[in-house]
């Protein structure tokens, strides 16, 4: 375990290398959904403060497991209005932000005494129906109304584009989202995070800028049996 995040962390300074970048400019989240709370704690001693889950009932039990821990947890799953509330509190950044009216209620929700929550919009590069996200076209009227809410703090975009193997491909996908970035700040928002690239391209991602890497099986291993990356769930 502390072997694969040791090889994860020098490809992810290579690939900053690669770019010109500072390795600390990479946050790397540990994505755990579908992996047990003492894997967390194993990568919780190696230094990694960041994790993310997907699925709200899973990740509750493993904070309340972990809670003597110093972590900062990620909701990077699909997210249903009747679950915000607890996300709301229990969260501290939700990346695959693609609705206003969830924003809203997360910005109702977050109790008072906790920080703003952090977000990250999802766009839908490629128009997948697999996938959730805004298409690029909707980002900057989302983006624009998100960072009115008074208890959000949008940070910036996310993605999760086709699979790809060509790294030229791989890059192109998030060469178009920092682009995207770059037109809202130029529009006016001060967006400083781009949450991209997974195991298959994260040094693509973060030859494109990504700034934030959300990384499961290369640091964990397979998961058990469970949906790929990002899919909705079938009704
Ligand atoms: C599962 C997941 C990841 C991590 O995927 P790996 O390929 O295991 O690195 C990243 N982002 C999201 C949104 C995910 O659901």
């Amino acid at each position: 375990m502390p072997e694969r995040i040791r090889a994860v962390r020098a490809r992810v300074a290579a690939a900053a290398a690669s770019a010109g970048r500072n390795a600390d400019s990479v946050t790397l989240l540990a994505v755990s959904k579908g992996q047990p709370a003492p894997l967390i704690r194993a990568a919780a001693a190696a230094g990694l403060r960041d994790i993310g889950e997907s699925y709200l009932g899973e990740a509750l039990g493993k904070m309340e497991v972990l809670a003597d821990l110093p972590l900062t947890w990620h909701f990077i799953g699909r997210l249903q209005a009747n679950k915000t509330r607890q996300v709301a509190e229990r969260f501290a950044w939700v990346h695959g932000l693609d609705r206003l009216k969830i924003a809203e209620r997360l910005s109702a929700q977050r109790p008072y005494h906790a920080p703003a929550l952090h977000v990250c919009i999802q766009v839908n590069l490629a128009g997948e129906s697999t996938k959730g996200g805004v298409p690029p076209r909707d980002a900057p009227a989302l983006a624009a109304a998100v960072a009115a809410l008074p208890r959000l703090t949008l940070r910036g975009l996310m993605c999760i584009p086709p699979e790809e193997t060509d790294r030229q491909r791989q890059r192109e996908w998030f060469a178009s989202l920092r682009g995207l970035e770059e037109a809202l700040n130029a529009d006016g928002l001060a967006l400083d995070t781009l949450s991209m690239g997974m195991s298959g391209d994260f040094e693509s991602a973060i030859e494109e800028g990504a700034t934030l890497v959300r990384i499961g099986t290369a640091l964990f291993g397979p998961r058990p049996e469970g949906p790929s990356p990002g899919t909705i769930p079938p009704p």
